[in-house]
């Protein structure tokens, strides 16, 4: 069997509207495109299309509803992971701030002595956070509002 002979298979990753021109058709202004993975004989990826729901059915051999439904699914895992990573950062930021913090003022302190230590200590937090920040950059995608 010669499996360059055998159709690449379409799978829907997604939608965009970063890309709004059919790669397929070369129909422009849609309002999102899907981006089709393109898998190889051999299972891996190979490549990619963005295209309008309709070409990407008709390449796929696939009803519309199947790419929306397929498109829909890796969005929301998309922004989900793109929310699991921020908070991930966030929690570490956290923790290693209050690490930070804690060996510098003292555990049990009580507030107003945070507080006081906060407002001393101002200069030492923002170069601790440009340091954090440079050692540990924030996520390149934040969910929606960061
Ligand atoms: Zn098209």
């Amino acid at each position: 069997m010669d499996l360059r002979t055998l159709p690449a298979r379409y799978v829907a990753r997604g939608t965009t509207d970063e890309i709004t021109a059919c790669e397929h058709c070369g129909r422009p202004n849609l309002t999102h495109t899907v981006r089709m993975a393109i898998i190889g004989p051999d299972g891996d990826e190979d490549g990619e299309m963005f295209m309008g729901v309709t070409c990407a059915a008709k390449m796929s051999g696939r009803p519309v509803k199947d790419i929306r439904t397929e498109a829909a699914r890796a969005d929301r895992e998309r922004a989900q992971a793109i929310r699991d990573g921020w908070r991930a950062w966030q929690d570490a930021h956290h923790n290693a701030f209050i690490a930070w913090r804690d060996s510098h003022v003292g555990e049990r302190a009580t507030a107003p002595d945070v507080r006081v230590w906060w407002d001393a200590n101002r200069e030492a937090i923002d170069a601790w956070r440009v340091a954090y920040e440079a050692a540990h950059p924030k996520p390149v995608e934040r969910p929606p509002g960061y």
